[in-house]
């Protein structure tokens, strides 16, 4: 992006200009990695250089929403995060056998977080974003201590009862002092073969978990963008090839560009 300054500290330090994204939900499956991955995408098709950690342990999806099969390389001490579509990706499930479940509790989730960002080589990056467990979890606390000047991206669908459990995911920033960037409402309507348009779950959740976080913050928390069900999202995800680069030109893609602009 012209006009963007280079890094001058670690990420981890107050003075770094690295942008630091958190991707945050109230419950499972309302496509945050989705999201995550594709504004990854769009913001290094725009010539940005971006990284993400995949912190969401329970349900680590990165990797294959990514197409990525190959294990971190390790330099010394240093390890070096494999890179897709031009994006640098570490995740859990990088260090894992297989499909095992991670039984982890917080003190070695923590620790595993802590170690990501000391360890793995990224490099400058212009910007970071975490893929984070669904909920108020140890983790969602870790990144703030970690990452102090971390933001939250909170996704949530049209459904009221999915923003209400979002409203929680994104009212830990006030105890965590970190700044809610906005709310990101996805699978908001689904355009028909015949020209019509349909909402399966609904409307007005997003507006509604924008309007309540800035009541709970304090602060104007926006509401960034709604982006619609195209079964091309979930297909690019199958496929590990994110649907901003599968089809550009499809409303659901453009909506997701449009957002990693303004991030
Ligand atoms: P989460 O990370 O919140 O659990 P995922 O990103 O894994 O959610 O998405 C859950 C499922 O919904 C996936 O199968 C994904 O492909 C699908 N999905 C998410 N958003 C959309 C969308 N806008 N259109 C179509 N399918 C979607």
């Amino acid at each position: 992006k012209a006009g963007l300054k280079k890094r001058t500290a670690p990420f981890t330090e107050p003075g770094s200009l690295t942008r630091i994204v958190a991707v945050a939900s109230g419950k499972g499956g309302v496509g945050k990695s989705s999201l995550t991955v594709n504004l990854a995408c769009a913001m290094a098709a725009d010539g940005l250089r971006v990284g993400i950690i995949d912190a969401d342990v329970h349900g680590f999806s990165v990797p294959g929403l990514m197409g990525i099969t190959q294990a971190p390389t390790r330099v010394d001490e240093l390890i070096l995060p494999p890179v897709a579509h031009g994006v640098k990706v570490i995740s859990i499930g990088m260090f894992v056998d297989g499909n095992q479940p991670v039984v982890w509790r917080g003190p070695m989730l923590h620790r595993a977080l802590e170690q990501f960002l000391t360890d793995v080589h990224f490099g400058d990056l212009d910007v970071l974003l975490l893929d984070l467990p669904p909920g108020t979890g140890d983790i969602a606390i870790s990144v703030s201590q970690l990452l102090p000047g971390s933001g939250l991206l909170v996704v949530t669908t049209p459904q009221s009862a999915a923003a209400e459990v979002a409203e929680r995911a994104g009212a830990v920033a006030k105890q965590t002092g970190q700044e809610v960037l906005g709310v990101v409402e996805n699978m908001s309507w689904m355009d028909l073969p015949d020209g019509g348009r349909m909402e399966p779950f609904g409307s007005g959740g997003g507006e509604l978990l924008a309007a309540r976080l800035s009541k709970t913050l304090g602060v104007d928390v926006g509401l960034l963008g709604r982006i619609p069900l195209d079964p091309r999202l979930r297909e690019g995800g199958d496929s590990g090839r994110p649907v901003v680069l599968a089809a550009p030109e499809s409303a659901v893609s453009l909506e997701i560009r449009r957002i990693a602009r303004t991030l």
